[in-house]
């Protein structure tokens, strides 16, 4: 396949330390088998995550420079919510330092005990959340999203058939809101189709129920659809960005993701009454509306990075990169979730490792043999993460995917880092009967993969 090469040059570097495989096995002992635990520079490749990861350019470093640190009314601020209201259309924007604070709220103002919130698939933090509030956090995307060898196009899409049942069964008034994750980032960063946001959009509306997208990955998903939906192919990334928003009543945002920062985030919303009552909990939990946990600065390279991420030489570069490794993996036989998502590979560990039963996590255990092996920190997304016991029969529901997730981080790594990378993971995958399952021996109530201690059973 053609890889595009990199729209940008290398201005500053930083050092990147090599570690022994003895190292890290002591390492990764000390670490309870958990990579969280692991310190950053004894990483060679760091694919935990591509949030917060971001390399800015030298664009938003020069906006740093202009930070109004103003305790009201930044002209950073002003800046930050032109910029959002251009590309997201929605008129009350309330700056957060990250995502789960604008879902948690969100949540806060309008989600009761009891209430039903429906999503694609929610991501970690965003079920923690409505959880966290007494709601339940149904996941209702199409059934091929959840088939890792199936091959469709906007596999992140909603299934509108399972939405209406859920809407007739608890009712419209049992659900304040129904979400959106563009990508979605859980089912392997899968794009949402513009069709399916405006049927979604047309169900929801017609019981009177608000769309709030997860707008994380907006500018991956609209590329998606100017590449793969007829209609798109001459418009502009914003002028899909402005379509597809338009469809919505709101929206939550990491501006760690496609705000191509190191922190902060955003919620945007339409109803006032919503705002009012979300602005007096900010200025109780993050500050006030003019700065919501951020420093001036921070908004101003927010401001920066959302113009930034919506060009489309640095879209293809992404979404082309993220590609090239699975392309690679691929040919040297690696089971990986197909087609390739916007900001991540996800390596199919059931079939990796299918001697592990998911009882002892066979995801998290191929986690661990990739940073003992080759120094690559990916992250598990499998039962660790979210398998759950029932309340009322103690009796433990996994989740139907364990995936590992190696997600790139934006502007960060070279090629010949993503073919380190598939070199490594397919001399890994030669050996993987050597690869031993996991057993717990602590966890926290919440989020729980976090902070885990495990241990190999033999
Ligand atoms: C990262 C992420 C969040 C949470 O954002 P944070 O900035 O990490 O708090 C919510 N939803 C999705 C889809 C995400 O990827």
């Amino acid at each position: 396949m053609e890889f595009p090469s990199e729209p940008f040059k290398i201005k500053v570097v930083e050092r990147l330390q090599k570690t022994s495989r003895e190292e890290r096995d002591r390492l990764i002992r000390e670490a309870g088998y958990n990579v969280f635990r692991i310190p950053a520079e004894k990483i060679y490749i760091d694919l935990l995550t591509d949030s917060g990861t971001s390399a800015m350019s030298d664009n938003q470093w020069a906006g740093l420079m202009l930070g109004d640190e103003s305790y009201a009314g930044s002209r950073n601020f002003f800046h930050f919510e032109e910029t959002v209201r251009s590309i997201f259309g929605f008129q009350y924007v309330i700056p957060t330092h990250q995502g789960r604070v604008a879902e948690n709220l969100l949540f806060s103002v309008t989600v009761k005990k009891g209430d039903v919130v429906p999503n694609n698939i929610h991501f970690d933090t965003t079920r923690a959340n409505v959880e966290y509030h007494g709601a339940l956090a149904l996941d209702q995307v199409i059934d091929k999203g959840l088939d890792p060898h199936e091959i469709h196009p906007f596999k992140g899409n909603m299934d509108l058939d399972k939405l209406e049942r859920t809407i007739k069964e608890y009712g419209p008034e049992r659900i304040p809101l129904v979400m959106l994750t563009i990508t979605n980032n859980s089912g392997g960063g899968q794009p949402v189709s513009m069709e399916n946001i405006r049927k979604t959009s047309e169900l929801v509306h017609r019981y009177g129920i608000p769309l709030i997208f997860d707008a994380c990955r907006f500018a991956e998903n609209c590329y998606f659809i100017k590449e793969r939906e007829p209609g798109y192919q001459n418009k502009s990334i914003l002028e899909i960005a402005r379509e597809l928003f338009s469809y919505g009543d709101g929206c939550t945002m990491s501006a760690k993701k496609d705000g191509l920062v190191n922190i902060g985030g955003f919620l945007a919303l339409n109803n006032r009454d919503w705002a009012e009552k979300v602005t007096n909990l900010l200025i109780l939990v993050e500050g006030f509306p003019t700065y919501g946990g951020l420093a001036g600065r921070d908004l101003e390279a927010i401001a920066r990075g959302l113009k930034e991420v919506l060009d489309e030489d640095y879209l293809a570069f992404r979404i082309g990169q993220v590609r090239y490794l699975g392309e690679m993996l691929k040919d040297a036989g690696v089971p990986i979730l197909e087609p390739v998502g916007g900001h991540a590979v996800y390596l199919n560990a059931r079939e990796f490792v299918p001697h592990i039963p998911q009882e002892q996590f066979p995801a998290q255990a191929l986690t661990v043999a990739l940073y003992r092996e080759a120094g690559i920190r990916a992250v598990e997304i499998g039962s660790l993460m979210f398998a759950q016991k029932d309340p009322e029969t103690g009796e433990v529901r996994y989740p139907k995917l364990e995936l590992v997730r190696l997600a790139i981080p934006r502007r960060v790594y070279t090629t010949q880092h993503m073919i380190y990378v598939a070199e490594s993971i397919a001399k890994i995958y030669q050996k993987r009967d050597e690869i031993k399952g996991l057993r717990i021996v602590y966890e926290a109530p919440y989020l729980r993969h976090f902070t885990a201690k495990l241990e190999e059973v033999d």
